[in-house]
């Protein structure tokens, strides 16, 4: 392996250490603790340890969660009520809905029923506004910690060429907008790109944000380039075939503890910041 490792465990640390020092503060002076909705519906495995993770680590930072666990049937207006409920809520000040919902379900109604002041998983238009603006605002919590993530390893972005596999609205298409906001040149890639290998081949920055393991081979990548891999999947395996990568790339980040622990990071992170906004 001659790739240097992009680690976002100890940033990870760092970030929630401040985070927690922070909501002590909050406490100390409202007499209030920040918390964090957690809306889960269905009963799919990862997705409910996503949201214990999450929960776990909320606790870590003196951080209060709000449980909210829906059946798989839930429709989207009882949904939206529920969501609706927490936005309303002082008692609340970050929602958190974990993606993906059941097929039945409008998720784009449900994100769009989190106050935006509450958005601290940056998942509303306005937030995707602002991220595209590149205003202050709630970011998206993975491409957010990528982005702090290159950041720590001064990975140079202005006039890079970032081509992003995947434009999902909570990761790929997010991630790209930041890029952009940093002055990279960034190219979107889905599932009906032509050439795919080819066009990643010109890539100095490589985010995988795709949901199939081992996708991106090393062969498609150019000598030296930075490989951001954000995938998750069955087995602790990413999107990038890391051997292989690994043996091409400057940097790369390990799956797990590259991309994983730096979105939990900034959702913390975001939820004190909405707390000091509400109280403050
Ligand atoms: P998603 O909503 O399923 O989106 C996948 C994207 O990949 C889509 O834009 C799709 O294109 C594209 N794609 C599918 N097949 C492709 C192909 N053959 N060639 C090029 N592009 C292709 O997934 P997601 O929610 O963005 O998640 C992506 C991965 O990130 C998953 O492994 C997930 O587990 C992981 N993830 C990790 C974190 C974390 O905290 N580390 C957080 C969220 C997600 P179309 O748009 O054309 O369909």
């Amino acid at each position: 392996m001659t790739a240097e490792l992009m680690i976002g465990t100890d940033l990870a640390a760092e970030m929630v250490a401040k985070a927690a020092e922070r909501a002590a503060a909050v406490q100390e002076k409202y007499g209030v603790q920040p918390c964090l909705a957690t809306v889960l519906v269905g009963d799919d495995p990862a997705s409910a340890t996503y949201v214990r993770m999450k929960q776990n680590r909320s606790k870590k930072a003196g951080i209060a969660s709000r449980s909210v666990v829906l059946p798989a049937e839930t429709t989207t207006e009882e949904l939206v009520a529920e969501i609706r409920k927490l936005s309303e809520d002082p008692e609340v000040h970050g929602i958190l809905l974990q993606h993906p919902v059941p097929a039945q379900i409008d998720e784009r109604a449900a994100f769009e029923a989190i106050d935006p002041g509450k958005d601290v998983d940056g998942v509303t238009m306005l937030s995707f506004a602002a991220m595209a603006f590149g205003d202050p605002g709630f970011r998206s919590a993975t491409p957010g910690g990528i982005m702090r993530l290159l950041a720590e390893y001064d990975v140079p972005l202005e006039g890079a060429h970032a081509v992003v596999i995947g434009r999902s609205p909570i990761l790929g298409k997010p991630a790209g907008m930041l890029l952009l906001a940093s002055n990279a040149t960034v190219t979107y890639a889905h599932s009906r790109t032509r050439d795919l290998p080819e066009l990643v081949r010109t890539a100095d920055v490589v985010i995988a944000a795709v949901g199939k393991a081992n996708f991106v081979r090393g062969d498609w990548l150019k000598p030296g380039a930075v490989v951001v891999d954000a995938g998750y999947n069955e087995g602790n395996v990413g999107d990038v075939h890391f051997e292989e990568a690994a043996e091409v790339a400057r940097l790369i980040t390990p799956v797990p503890g590259g991309v994983g622990p730096m979105t939990i990071a900034l959702l913390l992170e975001q939820t004190v910041d909405a707390a000091e906004a509400q109280l403050g």
